[in-house]
């Protein structure tokens, strides 16, 4: 048995939305939204599945869907992608994971920055990679330029770069852009950049991806997922995008993953892409505005929050909240005596975790958000 599996607990996730379950409290753990859904892609899955093929698609994706990333890429990111440098995939994790086998041998070095999703260490460790951890700064969420240095080495051959960033919902600065686009270029790196929150970028910003960085069109691998964008976080359906001598690396750790993801939702986000591009404005709106509602209800019951650009979450920081517990304890708590449950930020460290930040997914239901409001309100003077 691989000891990294045995001894490894359930992701933090998993754990949470079961024990949200079991207990019957409200899920602001584990980030899926009530809505907003889109339907017409649902409905273009359907049609897709009873007129098309449901047989094996081509092993990196179908051209329709390859084309509409590409296309989506033009439009919204400037970005010059062609069809074939597009590998469709199961999700994005898929690629994540496809992208470290391709890209890296044994003892090849892979930078990676805390907070951390909780796939990318595990992940680097079973393609024989070893992880130098990159902290950020704790305040600003920014990269120090001396610890970024340090970490690299000889044998340092990637980096993984998530951004926006699950969890804290901050957005890079452009200034850390370009200090990593010089590190990656000076070092001969290739950057793995996890963007899957793209789409979900508030406050009339937009999201600006790695790979527009001076020499990063070349070596950086562009990640994204259809779940986010259209509110289908189960269909599992993602893309990696990179210059075609990496891309065609990348197809062939794929073909032995997943070979390849089903058709009818290719075709299915395909016409999304393609389609829906007011639609998505309309959710990035709404989300932003459950945003706004759920951190007006927390900071209106003294919970201090860390400001959230994107993504489906924000983050409360319980020492600035006058709450004396520590993250877990602090979830463990609230699950029985609010009827919540959230996710603990240490679960995104590999080392040396900060114990004051507790993740709520605020895409949801207004009555859910209120619902969970009131819940958390009635706890809190027990907990202080
Ligand atoms: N990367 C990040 C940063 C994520 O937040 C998520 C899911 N929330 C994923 C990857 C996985 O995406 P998918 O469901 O498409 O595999
Ligand atoms: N990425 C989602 C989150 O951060 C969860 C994905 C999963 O459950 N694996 O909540």
């Amino acid at each position: 048995m691989n000891p990294l599996y045995r001894d490894m607990p359930t992701t933090i996730f998993e754990a949470m939305s079961m024990r949200a379950r079991e207990t019957g409290a409200i899920n602001l753990g584990q980030g899926f939204p009530d809505g907003p859904i889109n339907a017409a892609v649902i409905a273009a899955a359907c049609d897709a599945m009873h007129q098309r093929s449901n047989q094996y698609p081509p092993m990196i994706g179908l051209p329709e869907l390859r084309d509409a990333v590409a296309g989506w890429y033009a439009r919204h990111q400037a970005l010059d992608l062609a069809a074939d440098e597009v590998v469709v995939t199961s999700g994005a994790t898929e690629a994540i994971a496809a992208a470290l086998l391709a890209l890296i041998v044994p003892g090849d070095e892979v930078l990676l920055f805390q907070p951390l999703y909780d796939a990318y260490l595990p992940l680097v460790q079973r393609a024989g990679g070893i992880a130098r951890i990159v902290d950020l700064d704790r305040t600003s969420w920014r990269i120090d330029p001396a610890g970024l240095t340090a970490a690299i080495g000889p044998r340092t051959r990637l980096i993984v770069f998530n951004d926006p960033m699950n969890p804290l919902g901050t957005c890079a600065h452009p200034d850390d852009q370009a200090l990593l686009a010089q590190a990656c270029v000076e070092h001969d790196l290739i950057a793995i950049c996890d963007e899957v929150w793209e789409a979900l970028v508030y406050d009339g910003a937009e999201h600006r991806s790695l790979m527009q960085q001076p020499g990063m069109r070349e070596r950086t691998v562009k990640i994204g997922s259809a779940g986010k964008i259209f509110g289908l976080t189960g269909w599992k359906l993602g893309w990696m995008c990179a210059t075609p001598p990496i891309a065609r690396v990348l197809a062939k750790a794929h073909q032995f993953l997943t070979f390849t993801s089903p058709p009818h939702l290719q075709w299915a986000v395909a016409e999304g892409l393609n389609s829906q591009d007011a639609w998505i404005a309309t959710a990035r709106a709404e989300h932003q505005a459950s945003r706004d509602f759920f951190c007006a209800g927390l900071h209106a019951i003294g919970l201090a929050t860390i400001p959230s650009a994107a993504t489906y979450f924000v983050t409360v920081d319980l020492a600035a909240s006058q709450v004396p517990m520590d993250d877990v304890a602090f979830c463990e708590a609230i699950i029985g005596s609010a009827g919540v449950a959230a996710i603990p930020i240490s679960a995104f460290y590999a080392e040396n975790a900060p114990s004051h930040l507790v993740r709520f997914c605020f895409a949801k239901h207004r009555a859910t958000l209120q619902a969970a409001l009131d819940g958390l309100a009635r706890a809190l003077p027990g907990l202080r």
